[in-house]
């Protein structure tokens, strides 16, 4: 049975009655509803009948018991905080979770129906970093989410903060049993064959496939094969997510390509200017990542390939748009008013393991994350900031953040300190010594 308006439900563990203010909207397994709480208002999502099972009971008990995951990633979640229950119908239950202010987080549809103003690029590239950063927190915290899709997430254009709502089907990775197999768009190909259960892995298919239709604002098979379907039924979307699935922009398969209709141009534009970095992750996803679910691209790689797209944005000279500058870009051309754009040198950081470049450019920071990638508390502390000499404003330094001296040299043996607080010079012969193993070189 449904709640009616007055009604009055009990959350078991603080024992506080709610009450129903209103119906907020409907879904496949029950109800939400605002309620009065003692101290402001909530959200009760109330089961019908027929979804309130035991184990589904179970898995919210076990999702409140446990908490949100660990982590800033962990706070992006909408989690159930108590089970609800009504002494008028037990048979059926709900639980409480926080109201969420919906007149800051939108769905994408809402964006592409034109409801809401398109975040900036930047805007884009943190909301991407937040959402792989959330999943990434989900999982290290020995949780699945199984139902990633575009349904369940909600950001801010205007500032990048995401939430992710709907976790009533978040279990315990490899153990919890799932009433849920996912939404088939965003279901890995193993999962809709009936090969696989929902698992952080599969997890890793529905993520890429999110950020895919964040970027091109479209499916990643969604070309000739399923429009030439005429019945867009179960055994049409078994094949297109499940037996064939082929990347509209596979480099050697072309059988999957986007007709010539108006309904597939968006894709087409939009990834023409994806920056390289972020094609190639999506290529990987959906090519070897279908066939060796081990070589999916994981939350770590895609929170440094948008950390680095975010690092390395660059303003149009001609119209003011922001573009993004990734490694193998050699000449850019402006997204929006295609004049061309004057690429800086660049300083590139190796540690031995990982190579990362920064645009050179007054005020860009160099961070941990840049020289020691594992190190996730500290990643977004400075440890060194581009800066223009004041006795030759021609020449950028970068000054050291750090409290322990630097070595640089500059193409012969002759070594020098670069001591807390003073700069080295950023000219093409420069080899800097940042420590921890890592070093700094330019390139023009
Ligand atoms: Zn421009």
């Amino acid at each position: 049975m449904s709640l009616k308006l007055g009604d009055v439900v009990r959350a078991r563990v603080s024992g506080n009655e709610l009450t129903v203010k209103k119906k907020l909207g409907e879904g496949t397994q029950g109800v939400a509803y605002l309620v009065e709480a003692p101290d402001g208002q909530e959200v009760v999502k109330w089961y019908f009948r027929t979804q309130a099972t035991a184990d589904q009971r179970e898995a919210i008990e076990r999702l409140v018991n446990r908490g949100k995951p660990r982590g800033g990633g962990g706070e992006r979640f909408v989690w159930p905080k108590d089970i609800v229950t009504s002494s008028g119908d037990t048979a059926t239950f709900g639980y409480l979770m926080p109201v969420i202010d919906t007149s800051r987080f939108v769905e994408l549809n809402a964006i592409q129906a034109k409801r809401h103003p398109q975040p900036n690029i930047p805007e884009l590239c943190r909301i991407s970093y937040n959402i792989a950063d959330s999943f990434s927190d989900l999982h290290l915290s020995g949780y699945c989410y199984r139902d990633i899709s575009l349904g369940n997430l909600l950001f801010d254009p205007r500032t990048g903060e995401v939430l992710i709502c709907d976790n009533d089907n978040v279990g315990i990775d490899r153990q919890s049993e799932s009433a849920i197999l996912g939404t088939p768009e965003f279901m890995a190909p193993e999962v809709i064959r009936g090969e696989e259960t929902p698992s952080t892995i599969t997890d890793q298919h529905s993520l890429a496939v999110l950020l895919f239709n964040l970027w091109m604002w479209h499916h990643p098979f969604h070309g000739i094969k399923e429009y030439q379907i005429r019945s867009w039924d179960i055994p049409a979307k078994t094949k297109i997510y499940g037996t064939e699935p082929v990347f509209i922009f596979d480099p050697e398969d072309a059988s999957n390509r986007l007709p010539d209709e108006p309904g597939y141009i968006t894709a087409l534009k939009r990834w023409k200017i994806c920056p390289p970095s972020l094609k190639k992750a999506f290529t990987t996803s959906f090519t070897r990542g279908l066939r060796e679910p081990g070589s999916r691209v994981t939350e770590g790689n895609w929170k440094a390939i948008f950390s680095s797209l975010h690092d390395n944005r660059l303003k149009c000279g001609g119209c003011g748009a922001i573009n993004l500058w990734s490694e193998g870009i050699h000449m850019m051309q402006c997204w929006n008013c295609d004049e061309g754009i004057a690429i800086p040198m660049r300083i590139v950081i190796n540690n031995g393991m990982t190579r990362s470049a920064l645009l050179v450019d007054e005020g860009r920071n160099v961070f941990v994350r840049h020289v020691r990638p594992t190190e996730e508390q500290r990643s977004k502390e400075p440890i060194g900031e581009i800066v223009r000499n004041p006795n030759d404003p021609s020449m950028l330094g970068l000054r050291n953040l750090t409290e322990l001296p630097w070595i640089v040299s500059f193409g012969d043996d002759v070594q020098k300190e670069v001591p807390p607080g003073r700069s080295a010079p950023l000219n093409r012969s420069m080899q800097l010594n940042l420590g921890s193993g890592a070093s700094a070189s330019i390139e023009h």
